[in-house]
């Protein structure tokens, strides 16, 4: 792997930075949440800025050409990253669709759903969710009860997901399903291409510990979905629900949230005080600040590794979880230190006059649990490092 940038490569930043600052307007829009015409329409305003950064160049960079993709190479990845990172631009309204379900079909889709669906998902004109959890199947994800019977030209689906992150804002899901109980258990499950729309579906909000409600649970009740939604072959899904799992796990790693998250640490430090001195000259703290900050980097440099492997056609396999695991504890560990630095102002509510920072650290502590749960929890990434990196023996038989 060379990172070093070379001429070419810096004319790819001066073009990228240009492209930002003719965008102001746009990007200010879509803080602000609203349309072309000035109207309150946060989905929109998301929806048309996703499409501005694809058509310049900025969404799809590693996909192939022939599905819309840019094929760029992998310092021009790192230099969008880094330069869209330090802009601040709004984050994407569709990570589902380009970091999970993309790829997936990408290596598992027929050409037909390639060629229908790719281009949508990257330009915010479908946003995905991910329909594969229930309340009796999470780590244990197999165990999936959600049935379909093929039935003429369509599956009848019939169950209940759950934690469906966006489920309530997507025009598709990718959906896991039974297609024979007598079989063993990961031989009987099904990948599915769901309409959200479609009839039979019923969609309610689940609140997070945090307040926000940005998962849901999903019915489906006689719901048909077309046969070609299928897919690989039937019966076939469990492989390919793995191959989406490592591509979640891969995006999960989230360094440019981490740094974000690192600069807002890094601010309250400044701002807040320890024993009347201000918190950044504490000596514990400064160290703590470091060490993050070390990690986070290392933790950058992983991800180039794994995206230099994708880009040579290398799956993103088991070592996307080592990455996904240590994010998610480094996450956890910052949102920690940011509420002892709050201290007794963490316990006031977002409407109190005294409130910290409109309640952000109490709110960012809460969804910090979640990341050591949702892609596989911390304890399910430890028995994958062990199983499929360090090829330790299974503990527990299956
Ligand atoms: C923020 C968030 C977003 C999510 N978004 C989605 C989504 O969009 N789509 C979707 O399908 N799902 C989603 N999920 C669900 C997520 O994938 C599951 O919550 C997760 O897989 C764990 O399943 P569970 O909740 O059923 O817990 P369980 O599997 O019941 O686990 C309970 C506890 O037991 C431990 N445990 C279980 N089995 C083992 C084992 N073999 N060895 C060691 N420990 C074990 C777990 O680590 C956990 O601590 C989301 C979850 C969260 C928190």
């Amino acid at each position: 792997m060379d990172l070093k940038f070379s001429e070419q490569d810096e004319a790819y930043r001066k073009k990228l930075l240009d492209w930002l600052a003719s965008s102001g307007e746009l990007i200010s829009r879509t803080m602000q949440g609203t349309d072309d015409s000035g109207e309150r329409n946060p989905m929109q305003a998301m929806r048309d800025w996703q499409k501005h950064l694809y058509e310049a160049g900025y969404v799809g960079m590693s996909w192939p050409k022939i599905y819309g993709g840019y094929e760029a190479s992998l310092t021009e990845q790192v230099i969008a990253n880094e330069e869209l990172a330090r802009a601040k631009i709004p984050p994407s309204l569709n990570t589902v669709g380009l970091t999970i379900v993309a790829p997936t079909m990408i290596q598992h889709g027929s050409e037909e759903q390639k060629q229908k669906y790719l281009k949508r998902i990257l330009r915010a004109e479908d946003i995905w969710c991910q329909g594969f959890s229930e309340p009796g199947a999470g780590s244990d994800l197999a165990s999936l009860k959600t049935n379909a019977v093929l039935d003429g030209d369509n599956f009848v689906v019939n169950g209940q997901k759950v934690w469906t992150s966006a489920g309530h804002i997507a025009d598709m899901c990718v959906l896991l399903v039974r297609t024979n109980r007598d079989a063993p258990k990961r031989e009987g499950i099904t990948y599915l291409l769901a309409d959200m729309k479609s009839e039979g579906i019923t969609i309610r909000p689940l609140r997070n510990a945090g307040g926000g409600s940005h998962f849901n649970e999903v019915f489906f009740d006689d719901v048909k979905i077309p046969k070609e939604n299928m897919v690989g072959e039937l019966h076939g899904g469990w492989a390919i629900a793995r191959s989406t799992l490592d591509n979640e796990r891969s995006g999960l790693s989230g360094v440019v949230a981490l740094e974000a998250n690192f600069k807002r640490l890094l601010q309250l430090t400044e701002s807040a005080s320890i024993g009347g001195e201000p918190a950044i000259e504490d000596a514990h703290t400064r160290d703590q600040l470091a060490q993050y900050w070390i990690e986070i980097e290392g933790l950058k440099y992983l991800g180039y590794r794994t995206l230099s492997e994708q880009l040579k056609g290398q799956k993103p396999g088991s070592q996307a979880s080592v990455g996904k695991l240590f994010a998610s504890k480094l996450r956890q560990a910052m949102a920690k230190n940011a509420l002892e630095i709050v201290g007794p102002y963490a316990a006031l509510t977002k409407k109190s006059p005294h409130v910290m920072d409109r309640g952000r650290w109490v709110a960012g502590y809460f969804d910090s649990l979640g990341y050591g749960i949702g892609g596989g929890t911390s304890e399910i990434m430890h028995n994958v490092i062990a199983e499929r990196v360090l090829e330790l023996p299974r503990s527990v038989e299956d």
